[in-house]
């Protein structure tokens, strides 16, 4: 691929992060050093105008709504949640898909205000918003299974993909809210200068997805 602009792809590290590098490398595309043996942030790749940056996932529709990367690798989980200004979605990765869940104790039966805890504040709350149910909503920043089984809640909204977490905690899945995979995104302005070298490359994702 030959690009005549500079591009930046800003990555999500956790999940994305390894099936996102297995799709660049499907497309040819290789970071210069081993991620694995090295502890930088930002990446030099096999295409001198290609850098690759890897991001807390929350911040990629930051980096790249802000122009500070053109091109984004986020789950819609963290588009949702976060919201996606200036920004397009041109293509559904098809990787890294899991979905975002109601889940509970078995059998739980809340008292008149319900306590759910989450990382995914807009996510719940939006959710309890269409069932017309008011809700307190707990923030939490991980291992969210714990908060039914300590009484901090009575369910959780959190990302579940085998189930199996939920499972070793006593915990059942109550609804599916929406499926979640990671998606490609780009800078709007981005996209109107940099066009021909962005488009080469969501074209080289497409032919590989
Ligand atoms: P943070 O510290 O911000 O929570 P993390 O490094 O723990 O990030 P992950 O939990 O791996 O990151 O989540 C990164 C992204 O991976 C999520 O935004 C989501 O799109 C995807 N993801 C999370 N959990 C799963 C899962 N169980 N199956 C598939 N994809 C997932
Ligand atoms: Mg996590």
């Amino acid at each position: 691929m030959n690009l005549k602009d500079n591009i930046v792809i800003a990555i999500s590290k956790g999940r994305i992060l390894e099936e996102g590098m297995e799709l660049l490398k499907t497309m040819g595309i290789e970071t210069i050093v081993n991620m694995s043996d090295s502890r930088k942030l930002i990446y030099d790749t096999n295409n001198s105008n290609l850098k690759l940056v890897i991001v807390r996932a929350a911040d990629v529709p930051t980096y790249v709504g802000n122009g500070a990367a053109d091109i984004g690798i986020v789950g819609k989980d963290t588009l949702v949640e976060y919201g996606e200004n200036n920004i397009y979605i041109p293509l559904d990765l098809n990787i890294s898909k899991c979905r975002m869940t109601l889940a509970g104790l078995p059998g739980c039966k809340p008292g008149p205000r319900i306590k759910v805890a989450t990382k995914y504040v807009k996510c719940a709350t939006d959710y309890f918003m269409k069932k017309k149910k008011q809700v307190d909503i707990i923030k939490l920043y991980g291992s969210m299974e714990l908060a039914p089984i300590l009484g901090l809640a009575d369910y959780i909204v959190d990302l579940v993909d085998s189930g199996i977490t939920l499972k070793a905690n006593g915990l059942e899945e109550i609804d599916s809210i929406f499926d979640v995979s990671a998606q490609l995104i780009t800078n709007k302005a981005s996209m109107k200068t940099k066009t021909e070298s962005i488009e080469k490359i969501i074209n080289s994702f497409e032919e590989i997805i």
